[in-house]
């Protein structure tokens, strides 16, 4: 059999659907991508690109992720701007997955068993697990001879031991319902480590790395010797960090003093996931970093208490992190603030002194990823690794339709 070539990465959101096209043997170059947003209504917003060139867009009616999914694939096999002489080309769809339990602890190829316990597991993402689903069967049916692959955020925090992945609530709603800390943005953890352990020049298995993934979702994984042991993000995205709209940890009787005062299971999930974090501390309209920082930089009382905020979460986690995975060898920035915003990464570099972490203001205010943000005496480093879901998607769909 031929090996695979042309991968093809689907992110299906809620509303969305995102692609992107790869191909292996040209040294996983990206050939294409786009992008559907607003699906379901009659103003859908469609974005594609090929390789480098600027991207097109317009306004396109896409009233499901079928429809969105065949005005994409339209594009790449276009006669002019498309890079597919025909959708048979397409070797193996990678579908990024939500959520795979306990039962998906690697990227697993589709089949109707599969599918099944896909569906099984919709109660632990409802927002997420039907369109990522829908996803998989629009796929099937545009791409009738491709497999298809689901890889998974839950899956790479699969080797948390059970002391650190189960809360402290009686163990039946645990046995009942699965109630337990997954962790998400595994895919982009994973790529992290590897590509730090590239950088570093030493193998995953001899390395123990705190990687920090900050972005509008956040959340920090401890990694020893290749395998998660602990993350912040539990049963769902909420937990953890304070993020662009995201509360992150609190006292859980918040939540029942809420509910004492009259607010409903989805008024309170609309505060502490759309309204809370940056956005709701930072007192200026906006949970973007940019935003934050700027109006923190002019004194804005507020914005200075989210940064603030912000940070103290992150350093809790890093310095209880490195305790239990008995001291890392590097502390490592990713994520659309990790990798961008020096003013945000130094409120946390200037915290870590105290683990032998000692920033280098030079390099932090003026490189970009992959390189050093310690000085070279630190005994704890700092590093910046650009993270790539999709590549890493492609790559786990390439493994598993290889090794079939
Ligand atoms: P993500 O969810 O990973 O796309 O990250 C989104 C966050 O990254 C937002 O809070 C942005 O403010 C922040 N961000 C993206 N680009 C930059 C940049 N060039 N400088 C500072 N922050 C940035």
């Amino acid at each position: 059999m031929k090996s695979p070539d042309k991968i093809l990465v689907i992110n299906s959101g809620s509303s969305s659907l995102k692609f992107t096209l790869y191909s292996i043997a040209q040294g996983n170059r990206r050939l294409a991508n786009g992008l559907v947003e607003r699906i379901g209504t009659a103003s859908a917003n469609m974005a594609y690109r090929r390789d480098d060139e600027p991207k097109s867009e317009r306004i396109v009616s896409a009233e499901d992720h079928a429809a969105a999914l065949k005005l994409l694939t339209e594009c790449l096999v276009d006669p002019e701007r498309g890079v597919l002489a025909s959708l048979d080309e397409v070797d193996a769809i990678g579908h990024r997955m939500l959520h795979g339990g306990e039962i998906f602890k690697a990227a697993t190829a589709i089949d109707p068993d599969v599918m099944s316990k896909l569906k099984a597991l919709v109660p632990l993402g409802p927002l997420h697990m039907p369109a990522n689903i829908g996803g998989v069967e629009a796929c099937e049916k545009i791409f009738p001879g491709a497999p298809n692959v689901a890889v998974f955020d839950t899956a790479f925090h699969q080797t948390m031991p059970d002391h650190v992945s189960h809360y402290a609530i009686p163990n039946e709603y645990y046995e009942k319902y699965g109630i337990r800390k997954y962790g998400f943005h595994g895919t982009s953890h994973h790529f992290v480590m590897l590509a730090t352990a590239e950088f570093l020049g030493r193998k995953p298995e001899d390395l123990k790395l705190i990687t920090c993934h900050l972005g509008n979702g956040s959340s920090i994984a401890a990694i020893k010797n290749g395998k998660v042991y602990d993350t912040t993000m539990g049963l769902t995205p909420l937990a953890g960090l304070v993020m662009g709209t995201r509360c992150g940890n609190l006292d859980p009787a918040v939540v029942l003093t809420l509910v004492r005062l009259g607010m409903s299971a989805d008024e309170i999930d609309n505060l502490l996931n759309k309204k809370s974090g940056l956005l709701g501390v930072g007192g200026i309209n906006s949970g973007d970093m940019r935003d934050i920082v700027n109006n923190a930089a002019k004194g804005v009382k507020s914005a200075e208490t989210a940064l603030a905020m912000w940070a103290h979460r992150i350093v809790l986690f890093i310095g209880g992190y490195s305790t239990l995975i008995g001291g890392a060898d590097a502390v490592v920035f990713t994520g659309g603030i990790g990798e961008n915003s020096f003013q945000a990464r130094e409120c946390v570099l200037n915290l870590l002194a105290s683990l032998g972490c000692y920033i280098d203001r030079e390099a932090n205010n003026t490189r970009r990823g992959p390189c050093y943000l310690s000085t070279p005496e630190s005994k704890v480093a700092a590093i910046v690794m650009p993270t790539d879901e999709e590549l890493m998607i492609a790559k786990e769909t390439f493994e598993v339709v290889s090794s079939r």
